[in-house]
């Protein structure tokens, strides 16, 4: 069958109508209101090339390219474009195509009725794959020839450079995978948004709706922020309405194409959806939730009153999250403590202060650990602590990042928690909101705090790629498991810990194999979990005051400022003992076969640190670019604003470490909570390193990437796959959020670059 009408088809239709047009059949099939239309399938597409006799010169040529050779691979997908382009189309097929638009045109009541045309792609084998965001959709198709012309567009676009490039990385045969086209009529809302049929972080059966003026993609691509919505599915009852300033809408102008517009002054503010429209829309949630089986995540529309779906998915992100009604913060006693929320979940448990390490071994399972800040030492017993509380500290200082990585609820900078909070007193905190509550939560066990965070695969793939920061060689199992694709960044100092001894120590105490063993142990395990993800580690950078509590710690100086101070490459480089027996280290595991680990040197501010780096690194017998992948962190402003220099010097990559980049370019010590309202990723002094960094990057054909936090806040990410950023880096718990947000950017770029060749 060249043609079903999305009436005739349901969710295992996959292989013939692709993901998108199956669901849309399914939804139908269902009698959820979704704007009718039908599928051209993907054996309609295997017919025309069959038939136009094209098959074998499109593969010959595929088989041919080098995808790393841009401008080959470029010329390659124009060829076969043209190709398709230029091929006749079976006559027969036209009249089934053309007889399901006039049939679509009349049921509308509508002549040249204007349609959606999106590509739908399916691999043979593996029906289930995500092609999501590869091949083009375009939009306000009408009349017989545009629709046939677009169609076979979408045919074209199964061969776009991206869509070819990204099926070799994934190992996708090209001659098993197939496209279906959609072809639907256009929704002209009025408003539209998204809505999940769960809470996607808590998995509570609360409605979680978005919403703003006109058309969905302002809501989906992230340009406005959507007022947000939460309705209780048991009884219908609205619990938040919290209404944002929607700066801008797409809507259609005359000729029926969609443009962004800015909303208009008085509906900025408006609330978009009335009490009885949030309760039409749950109500069709549950019907949709109902029908599949499992909480979904939607999309849709209001046009003139009436209600629609365009897409519906099951959600991917849902965690083996447990939170029910009595770990809601609201149920709990008073607020004892207020701090920032630095790793999310809720934890009940004694508490217990810890002022100097001798006191560690006061922490027992289950226990909420409270102390002025965390050091390298104290994470023995910060992962038998069920909560962590401190009273110093920022959302990139020691105990976030570790807490994340362990999947401990943490709340810092709170300023007196250890003296305001009572020793053996029950306590429950909110990781999330940063608060800690009087009394032990009804619910919660203290032994089994429950982490809001997913680290289920992320199932979405992107061409940009997602990794995941890993600290602790045991996280790596869990970070792996997000499906992440690589590590771009190993911090080594938490690899010193499992020793225990300062890496000075071994070297005075002559046991420099020892130290290149430790290090080479612990890295293996993280290469091996992801091999051959790529995996870079990153050259000590250790803190003066940080580093003073390990066994032979005591001789480090004591410094005004140990933010500015003798840490980084800087200090590598007064002690290139320890440097090159990290070097030595990666030589080891590139020589068993663990050639995806790269080397990336922290907190540089003039090429010439990379220049010796790189001097030594080939004095060990590992040749910089030719052995292992070199690169460095851009984290100081004089590194971003001089990074062609770097380039000149010869690197292979470049990671941008925003917490101190963000750090040094406010003068806002990250680890101060006084100074912590100041410390913003998103000023625009930084946001520009960020994406001078980047585009100088691009230009010099450089893989850029970031590791900072900011790489795991969403809509700061958004705007990095809008510079160019080649990956992202995240924590562990956020992998899958910033996939999706990353798939919606690059679906955004994609939509863009069609509509623009609308024009
Ligand atoms: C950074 O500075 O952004 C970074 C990732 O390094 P760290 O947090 O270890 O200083
Ligand atoms: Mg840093």
């Amino acid at each position: 069958m060249y043609v079903i009408k999305f009436e005739d088809l349901s969710k295992s239709d996959i292989g013939i109508a692709g993901g998108k047009g199956a669901n849309l059949g399914e939804l139908t099939q269902a009698g959820i209101p979704v704007p009718p239309g039908f599928v051209v399938t993907a054996q309609a597409y295997e017919k025309f090339m069959d038939e136009a006799g094209i098959n074998d010169k499109v593969m010959s040529i595929l088989e041919e390219i080098d995808i790393n050779d841009t401008k080959a691979l470029q010329a390659a997908a124009e060829e076969i474009k043209t190709i398709i382009n230029e091929a006749p189309i079976p006559e027969d097929m036209i009249v089934l195509i053309l007889e399901a638009y006039n049939q679509l045109c009349q049921r509308v009541g509508e002549d040249d009725t204007d349609v959606a045309i999106r590509s739908s792609a399916t691999a043979e084998d593996l029906p289930e794959a995500s092609f999501a965001g590869q091949q083009d959709t375009f939009l306000h198709v009408s009349g017989d020839e545009e629709v046939i012309e677009y169609i076979r567009k979408c045919w074209a676009s199964l061969f776009e450079a991206r869509a070819i490039f990204y099926r070799e990385e994934n190992n996708f045969e090209h001659s098993k995978v197939y496209i279906a086209v959609v072809v639907q009529k256009m929704a002209n809302a009025d408003k539209a948004g998204v809505m999940f049929t769960v809470n996607p972080s808590t998995g509570e059966e609360i409605a979680l709706i978005e919403g703003s003026w006109g058309l969905g993609e302002a809501v989906v691509s992230g340009d406005v922020t959507p007022d947000n919505y939460q309705v209780d599915k048991k009884d219908n009852e609205i619990v938040n309405v919290t209404i944002s300033d929607k700066k801008v809408m797409y809507t259609n102008d005359e000729n029926g194409t969609s443009v962004k517009v800015d909303v208009p002054e008085e509906k900025r503010k408006e609330r978009v959806l009335s009490d009885e429209e949030l309760i039409e829309l749950t109500e069709m949630g549950k019907r949709v939730q109902a029908h599949y089986g499992e909480p979904m995540d939607t999309e849709w529309a209001f046009e003139r009153n009436n209600l629609f779906l365009l897409q519906a998915r099951p959600i991917t992100t849902l965690g083996d999250v447990d939170v029910d009604e009595g770990s809601e913060s609201s149920d709990l006693g008073d607020v004892l403590v207020r701090g920032l929320g630095a790793s999310p979940g809720m934890a009940s448990g004694k508490v217990k202060i810890v002022l100097d390490i001798d006191e560690l071994d006061k922490i027992k399972d289950g226990d909420i650990m409270v102390t002025t800040m965390t050091t390298p030492d104290m994470v023995p017993a910060m992962r038998r602590a069920s909560g962590i509380v401190t009273d110093e500290g920022g959302v990139t200082c020691h105990a976030s990042i570790i807490s994340r990585e362990l999947g401990i609820p943490c709340v810092v900078g709170t300023g007196d928690a250890t003296a305001t909070l009572e020793e053996n007193s029950g306590v429950t905190l909110d990781g999330k909101k940063g608060l800690v509550f009087e009394g032990i939560s009804k619910t919660e066990d203290a032994s089994a705090p429950v982490a809001g965070v997913s680290v289920e695969a992320a199932p979405l793939i992107t061409v940009t790629e997602v990794k995941a920061n890993v600290s602790m060689p045991e996280a790596a199992a869990k970070a792996a498991a997000t499906g992440a694709d690589g590590v771009g960044l190993l911090r080594t100092e938490h690899l010193m810990l499992t020793a225990g001894i300062h890496p000075g120590k071994f070297i005075a105490d002559g046991k420099e194999d020892e130290l290149i063993d430790t290090i080479a142990e612990n890295v293996m395990i993280v290469a091996d979990e992801f091999y051959p993800k790529p995996v870079w580690y990153r050259t000590l950078d250790a803190p003066t005051d940080e580093f003073i509590t390990l066994e032979g710690g005591e001789n480090e100086p004591e410094e005004h400022n140990p933010m500015l101070g003798w840490r980084g490459i800087r200090r590598e480089l007064d002690q290139p003992e320890i440097l090159k027996c990290e070097f030595k280290a990666i030589k080891k595991l590139h020589e068993q076969g663990y050639t995806n680990i790269g080397i990336m040197i922290p907190l540089s501010q003039s090429p010439d640190e990379l220049r010796q780096a790189k001097a030594l690194c080939s004095e060990v017998g590992l040749e910089p670019h030719k052995d292992v992948d070199f690169g460095m962190m851009v984290e100081i402003p004089a590194a971003a604003l001089t990074i062609e220099d770097y380039i000149d010097v010869g690197i292979d990559f470049v990671s941008l470490g925003t917490n101190d980049l963000t750090q040094y370019t406010l003068a806002v010590d990250r680890n101060n909570e006084f100074v912590a309202k100041h410390y913003t990723e998103e000023h625009p002094a930084v946001m520009k390193l960020i994406e001078r960094t980047i585009k100088k990057c691009v230009e010099a054909g450089v893989t850029c990437s970031i590791c900072g936090q900011a790489g795991s806040v969403p809509h700061i990410v958004e705007k990095l796959v809008g510079f160019g950023i080649t990956s992202v880096s995240s924590n562990t718990d956020a992998v899958a959020e910033v996939r999706k947000t990353v798939a919606r950017a690059e679906q955004k770029i994609i939509l863009d670059a069609a509509r623009k060749r609308l024009e």
